[in-house]
């Protein structure tokens, strides 16, 4: 099956044919996106009959035999990049291409690949070049770039909620939704007018919001950052940076400078990352369901608590739990920003550091783990990784288990805590 009407430019041996002009990529198509993740790619197949794609691990490529269709670099147009033609393993190669070519449908724009989600954003500040940047909270790595840009070019950071006239033409307003640790959701509609107003750039980190919960295009984003190690990925085996925008221009731009900046995802991560893309529909609706189900029935046993007296395990120890699925004051605006799901990660918060500290050993499904987006239920003691944490914070991140068994094990560990303190 095909989504385009292009024929594949290979020879009868499947090997590419440069005399042909390559296929463009990205097809718009009217597919499902779960039809999309496994067939938008499918013009790329040589002609043999391997179902699954090959492995590319060449770092360069044979130019053609043909002298007369070498075209030297100073007359080769940059753009539309090459779906066989590959020149060098720093500016494209047949995996990573592949995998881009799936992500524009699933993401709505034309993506860019990177070797992890803090090259793609380093790449990104690097090629939109703000003189000032509007941030909260959110992952602590991303404030990490965002301080070398500063350390760069003098670049000014803001908070989030600096009033509007603080920022100005170019500027980006840097918004993660939702947001890490704790799974809550800001909204982005109002951060894209109050960036467009002013002449700034929205930009979503929306690793914990993937496609098939929520398109920050729709509310106004102008670039949507992905960690593709969280769910694009989806099995705590690869790191994956992805930029995708809808700016005419910018994916061209982004791509260009990618060649310098050399922070390239590898053709063995590209393999297993498409690998994964076939099911991302599936495991993050999965996964989602699963999280609200979760917050459904911690939050129902604390609200149970007759006359504040604390009887169940999970009201002994917990004392908030935290996620966009409790945001019922936000739904009109919340509802339709995330139609697909509220998200796998929530976060709660214990009583007491104590008792977060040693929840996770009361645990047998739960991994004890940094990372997210795995088809693996884990949990963190986040003060492991973040310094900026409240130390009695739990982030959860919910895998495809089965809800019943994830929520035995979690009911097991409050016991298990509460009888400890
Ligand atoms: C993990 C993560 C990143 C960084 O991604 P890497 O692939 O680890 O570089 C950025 N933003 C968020 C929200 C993340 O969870």
């Amino acid at each position: 099956m095909s989504l385009s009407n292009n024929d594949t430019t290979t020879t009868q041996n499947g090997l590419p044919d440069r005399t042909k002009p390559s296929p463009p990529l990205s097809q718009p198509s009217s597919y499902h996106p779960s039809t999309t993740a496994i067939h938008a790619d499918d013009d790329l197949n040589p002609t043999i009959p391997d179902i699954a794609p090959p492995i590319h691990i060449s770092s360069t490529f044979r130019y053609s035999s043909d002298p007369t269709a070498l075209i030297p670099a100073k007359d080769s147009s940059t753009n539309p990049i090459p779906t066989d033609a590959h020149i060098y393993s720093r500016l494209t190669t047949p995996t990573t291409t592949r995998a881009e070519l799936l992500l524009h449908p699933l993401l709505h724009s034309p993506a860019v690949c990177y070797s992890s989600g803090l090259a793609g954003l380093h790449a990104l500040y690097c090629f939109l070049n703000p003189r000032r940047i509007a941030i909260t909270g959110g992952y602590h790595g991303s404030h990490g770039v965002v301080n070398l840009h500063r350390k760069l070019t003098g670049a000014t950071i803001l908070p989030l909620d600096c009033p509007a006239h603080d920022i100005g033409e170019g500027d980006v307003v840097h918004l993660e939704t939702p947001i890490n640790p704790t799974g809550e959701a800001l909204n982005i509609a109002l951060h894209a007018a109050k960036a467009h107003a002013r002449g700034a750039i929205l930009v979503v980190d929306s690793t914990f919001g993937p496609p098939g919960l929520q398109d920050p295009f729709v509310q106004g984003a102008d670039v949507v950052m992905h960690s593709g190690t969280k769910y694009l990925g989806g099995h705590s085996d690869l790191l994956w940076g992805v930029l995708a925008t809808n700016k005419p221009g910018w994916v061209e731009g982004l791509r260009a400078e990618r060649t310098y900046l050399g922070n390239v995802m590898g053709g063995l991560e590209a393999w297993l990352g498409v690998r994964s893309l076939r099911t991302l529909e599936i495991r993050v609706r999965r996964q989602s369901d699963n999280a609200v189900q979760l917050v459904e029935w911690l939050d129902g046993e604390l609200q149970n608590d007759p006359n504040g007296v604390v009887s169940s395990a999970v009201g002994k120890v917990v004392a908030q739990v935290k996620h966009a699925s409790l945001q019922t004051q936000d739904m009109h605006w919340l509802r339709p920003q995330m139609p697909g799901g509220f998200g796998p990660v929530f976060a709660l918060m214990l009583k007491t550091e104590q008792m977060a500290r040693h929840f996770p050993s009361n645990l047998q499904l739960f991994h004890h783990a940094t990372s997210l987006g795995g088809v693996e239920s884990l949990v963190e003691w986040r003060a492991m990784s973040d310094t900026t944490v409240d130390t009695r914070l739990l982030r959860i991140s919910v895998g495809i288990e089965h809800f019943e068994d994830l929520r035995d094990d979690l009911a097991n560990g409050f016991r298990a805590v509460a009888e400890e303190h």
